[in-house]
């Protein structure tokens, strides 16, 4: 039997304490029988908030950056025992708005995703091309320099991250990948996963760019699409509940 697809809300720099309350009471008012795994990254300053509002359901907390540093003078960083002191399970890095806006490079990425496995914390680790790469035929190449990072900073740990596959051209756009262009490149990332590891079957690797209430089905039914990483359509509940029901088939 496959295992549980897993779904991650992405929050981004969004939220407010009340509509934080609002949205993850709406969430678990319609969780029901939801049988996938799930998990809601939220900007740092809300992880005590929403671990309280998260006590006792099956969603997890997640955060959304970590710093490569352990602890010490590095103003404005937040280390991956701090994320766990919140019971925080998962934390995304290297995503394309951090690789972009702050220039993380592949080495950053990389050691972000040590500094999370070294406290117990499931670095849900971003790859993916622009539409520049996209069309000079690098898709492949690029995914596979991304995670080659992590694989060669994290051996055999490799086992315990989980990759998402987010095309850049698709982030925030309403641009889907279609089922057929993400499940290729899915493909060659769990054959990447594969070779690197004789424990590869834990790994998920989700898709992320605008996956949504009207098209996750098609994407979530593809064989290597583990899951979502869901932006704009997990600040809503109703959208976010339906991913949720279409990885629960
Ligand atoms: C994301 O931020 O990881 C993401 C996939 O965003 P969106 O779903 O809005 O494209």
């Amino acid at each position: 039997m496959s295992k549980p697809k897993l779904i991650v809300g992405n929050w981004k720099m969004n939220g407010g304490l009340s509509a934080n309350q609002a949205l993850i009471d709406e969430i678990k008012a319609g969780l029901g029988a939801v049988r996938c795994r799930a998990s809601v990254c939220v900007p740092h300053p809300y992880l005590a908030q929403v671990q309280l509002l998260l006590a006792g359901t099956p969603i997890a907390l997640g955060a959304q950056d970590v710093s490569i540093h352990a602890a010490g003078a590095y103003t404005g960083e937040v280390s991956s025992t701090m994320l766990r002191d919140f019971g925080v399970r998962y934390c995304i890095v290297g995503h394309s708005e951090r690789r972009q806006y702050h220039r993380e490079s592949e080495v950053d990425v990389a050691l972000k995703a040590k500094q999370a496995l070294a406290c117990g914390i499931t670095p849900i680790v971003c790859v993916g091309e622009t539409l520049a790469q996209r069309d000079a035929g690098e898709t492949e190449a690029v995914v596979k320099r991304q995670l080659a990072a992590v694989v060669h900073e994290n051996g055999h740990c490799i086992s315990e991250i989980v990759v998402a596959y987010e095309p850049v051209w698709a982030i925030g756009t309403g641009r889907t990948a279609t089922p057929e262009q993400a499940q290729e490149v899915h493909a060659v990332l769990r054959a990447q996963i594969k070779a690197a590891t004789p424990h590869h079957e834990r790994v998920a690797i989700l898709y992320g760019g605008s996956m949504n209430a009207a098209n996750a089905a098609e994407l979530l039914v593809q064989p290597d699409v583990d899951g979502g990483l869901i932006g704009g359509a997990a600040l809503k509940a109703t959208d976010f509940l339906t991913i949720l029901r279409a990885a629960s088939r």
